[in-house]
């Protein structure tokens, strides 16, 4: 699969994530263009703070493939990782990271900072904006929708 299709599927469980309530940010982890893992944002629905789409796609790839090294892989994700995901993008040794819309408030792949900037033992090579108009409107319609359902309240 291209670069597009496997951030379509980001995309997918990005939609799957706002049908639940959640913020819509899916993840995908793919080998030679092959998925291994899908996943997206259950925060809410797990009341966890650590359910980000790119942690969980993280853990299901490493049982997936049986070891915590994805450094063969490469992490598709509609929303720039934040510091939590982007460490555990450092610590999974992933050799790639494509993301779609930029997080000035929480993105640590230069939207807030570049945590990939610093001398970490590991480097993935990280491209953004790939579909990024798209992802950008599903969070734009999330918050709208949730701004909404709260004057109503
Ligand atoms: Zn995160």
């Amino acid at each position: 699969m291209t670069d597009e299709q496997l951030m379509r599927i980001a995309l997918d469980e990005a939609r799957i994530a706002a049908s639940l309530g959640e913020v819509p940010v899916g993840a995908v982890v793919a080998n030679d263009g092959e998925v291994v893992a899908k996943a997206h944002n259950l925060r809410e629905t797990g009341r966890n703070a650590t359910y980000h789409a790119e942690l969980l796609a993280i853990d299901a790839a490493c049982k997936q493939l049986g070891g915590w090294r994805l450094w063969q892989c490469e992490l598709f994700v509609t929303l720039e990782p934040c510091p939590m995901c982007s460490g555990a993008i450092i610590n999974s040794r992933l050799r790639r990271v494509v993301y779609g819309a930029a997080d000035p408030k929480a993105g640590c792949c230069g939207g807030l900072t570049d945590l990939f900037a610093l001398p970490f033992n590991h480097h993935p090579v990280v491209e953004g904006g790939l579909l990024q108009e798209e992802a950008q409107a599903l969070l734009q319609e999330f918050f709208i929708m949730l701004r909404e359902k709260r004057k109503k309240k």
